[in-house]
């Protein structure tokens, strides 16, 4: 593959994927039963994996899904007892906010794409809060220390937390929020079709006390199956062995999130060298680490330009998409091409 990509989801694989698909079919895993001994005992590996590489707490749980959107629906419908808040300032938030409101009471509060989550009152009439870690419409992130706020001014709210386009890229403190959810098309480098939940006590405390059952995907039924390493439904398990094999040879994602940092230090650089070219996040403190939103005069055409470079550049989203172009600064980039995208950048904007 000579072609640099950058659009942050579907995004680019880790290198290792086609060696893991064909031995993923020597050994008949494509075929598995999902209620195997060989297939419970992957799906337990897999969670060891995960918990170890991306430091998540003993007591939390970790279960598959067939998407991250899928998850909007779980919460809504299995987790809310009286109402979700939605903090959001891009798309993937504002769509969240809309399901969520088809399924129970939701309000949603918008925020500025330069600012920290507000300070907006929730009220007793709402039991959850939902917020998108990382936009990547926007290329903004929630920091940890407003995270850390928001939990001790809620410590009995369920807090849910988009971080699709971050888990696996950021070091994220799970203790400060009770609902995680991602797919694995994005920071982790896998092909779509896969997404995960990590939960905390009181998020299953919740689900048991309000043990709704009336879906395939209800809550209760996720937690009985994933406890038996299995799913409610016949899972993604290619996926599932792919996210084994490229998370065992993982340094982790402390050595990740450095790295990913370094590199997000260089393109800072780069572009506060170059003319015509600039980030849309001006503050720097909601700036995203994996997904960087560039504003320029013309992006159609330098992406178009990329493209004949071999470079492929990712559109600005929804309404940001005349002014825009995004990078993703994701794990299974290489260096080299990152190399590749500088030199390009560097001489159309000298
Ligand atoms: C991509 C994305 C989603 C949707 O992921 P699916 O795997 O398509 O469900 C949700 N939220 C965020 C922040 C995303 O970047």
């Amino acid at each position: 593959m000579n072609t640099a990509n950058f659009y942050p989801g579907p995004s680019r694989v880790y290198s290792n994927v086609p060696e893991y698909i064909y031995e993923a079919y020597m050994q008949g895993v494509m075929s598995m039963n999902h209620r195997s001994p060989e297939c419970m005992e992957l799906v337990s590996e897999t969670k060891m994996i995960l918990r170890e590489k991306l430091r998540i707490p003993a007591a939390y749980e970790i279960a598959f899904t067939s998407s991250a959107t899928e998850n909007w629906e779980i919460i809504a419908q299995s987790l809310t007892e009286k109402g979700s808040f939605h903090f959001y300032n891009g798309a993937f938030g504002q769509k969240w906010f809309g399901y969520a409101d088809k399924i129970t009471k939701a309000k949603g509060v918008k925020f500025d794409i330069n600012d920290e989550l507000p300070q907006e009152e929730v009220g007793e009439e709402f039991d959850v809060i939902a917020l998108t870690h990382n936009e990547t419409s926007t290329g903004t992130k929630v920091s940890a220390a407003r995270m850390a706020q928001l939990r001790s001014d809620y410590p009995e709210h369920i807090i849910t937390v988009d971080v699709t386009s971050s888990l696996g890229g950021e070091r994220i403190d799970f203790d400060l929020a009770d609902y995680w959810y991602a797919s694995v098309q994005k920071c982790l480098g896998l092909p779509a079709g896969l997404g995960l939940m990590i939960l905390s006590p009181a998020a299953m405390e919740k689900a048991y006390v309000l043990s709704e059952k009336g879906h395939y995907n209800s809550l209760v039924n996720i937690l009985e199956n994933t406890r038996h390493n299995q799913t409610q439904y016949t899972p993604n398990v290619l996926g599932i062995y792919l996210l084994n094999r490229t998370q065992r040879i993982s340094k982790g994602i402390d050595a990740i999130n450095k790295k990913l940092q370094q590199r997000i230090t260089s393109y800072h650089a780069l572009v506060n060298d170059l003319e015509g070219i600039e980030f849309l996040i001006s503050n720097e403190k909601v700036r995203s680490q994996t997904v960087l939103t560039l504003k320029c005069d013309d992006p159609a055409a330098l992406r178009a330009e990329a493209k004949d470079h071999e470079i492929i550049l990712g559109a600005g989203y929804g309404d940001l998409k005349p002014h825009t172009f995004r990078i993703a600064n994701f794990p299974a980039i290489k260096g080299r091409e990152i190399d590749k995208l500088m030199t390009f950048l560097r001489k159309k904007f000298a």
